[in-house]
């Protein structure tokens, strides 16, 4: 398992890569939620996403290591990130995308410079080609979750929040393959315990809840949720465990509520935010989250909707 030590490298590692995105308040929220509303803004973060904070860690550390060539096997923001951190390294990458993927998504990894190679329709055909692209290479496949560098990268917005707001009570977190909520809680854990921890999956994507419940790793079948980059079919091995020490509590909300969510920030906050992102807000938003007269900051994921 990783430790904080872990993350206080990744952010030295990362620091000229990545923004500190800022801590947003919603005066609204807070009357609605009972809860002093605070809104973590990776969605402002460079590529759209938080996922550039793991990325980074790995390649720059791969690429220090001699690395020239990274992989990777996601037509989303993880795609993204690492065809952005590899142009800025100055190596290549290749991101094996499905023959389907939105051509705006493509075009994204393009325009970061990354090279798109098509393959099948299913992640079980993109992974080995992703891979075995890696191999011929002699380069790295960069894996989107289940890895100690990709997690630590993501734990560094459990540092900033720790800091940017010290009397935090609750962090709200999307749970997809678990790689941003098992650094956060890994950053908050070992450092203040007593701040709560809450993940939240959409109610057709609920693997990690199911797999929590049965203590072992449960997948399920293949969803259709609106929040796409949470629609993975269960948690990681190295993932996994830590949720399973730290987590406080795990809700899950309906695509309806996403959706409804989704509106409210932007209509309100003036917020773009993807629906992966919302599942935080609606959680809070439908008062799922147990807790009251707290101090609470909703992890905004990403941003990165086709408009
Ligand atoms: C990848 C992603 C998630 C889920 O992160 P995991 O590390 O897979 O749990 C949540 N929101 C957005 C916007 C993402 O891109």
């Amino acid at each position: 398992m990783i430790i904080v030590h872990d993350i206080l490298q990744a952010r030295e590692n990362i620091a000229d890569y990545i923004h500190e995105t800022p801590i947003l308040h919603s005066s609204q929220l807070s009357e609605i939620c009972g809860n002093e509303m605070y809104f973590k803004a990776e969605h402002l973060q460079k590529t759209g996403s938080f996922k550039i904070r793991g990325a980074s860690n790995k390649v720059r550390k791969a690429a220090r290591e001699g690395t020239t060539y990274v992989t990777a096997a996601s037509s989303g923001n993880h795609g993204q990130a690492v065809a952005y951190i590899a142009r800025q390294l100055g190596i290549q990458a290749t991101i094996v995308t499905p023959v389907d993927s939105a051509e705006s998504k493509k075009n994204a990894i393009k325009a970061y410079g990354g090279k798109i190679e098509e393959c099948g329709t299913t992640s079980a055909e993109r992974l080995p080609r992703a891979k075995e692209l890696a191999d011929e290479h002699n380069g790295m496949f960069i894996p989107p979750y289940d890895d100690p560098l990709i997690m630590a990268g993501q734990g560094t917005i459990g540092l900033e929040i720790m800091e940017q707001l010290e009397d935090v009570d609750a962090v709200v977190v999307p749970i997809g393959g678990g790689g941003l909520i098992s650094g956060i809680l890994t950053a908050i854990k070992q450092t203040k315990p007593k701040v709560k921890v809450i993940g939240v999956e959409p109610d057709t994507a609920n693997d990690t809840f199911l797999s929590l419940k049965n203590k072992k790793i449960t997948a399920i079948p293949a969803t259709t949720t609106i929040a796409d980059g949470l629609r993975t079919s269960q948690p990681g091995h190295m993932t996994f465990p830590v949720l399973q020490k730290f987590l406080d509590d795990l809700v899950l909300v309906s695509d309806e509520e996403i959706k409804q969510a989704q509106k409210f920030v932007l209509e309100r906050m003036k917020q773009l935010i993807e629906p992966s992102s919302a599942v935080t807000v609606a959680a809070a938003m439908n008062g799922k989250l147990g807790i009251n007269d707290n101090n609470v900051v909703c992890v905004l994921s990403g941003g990165n909707v086709d408009v």
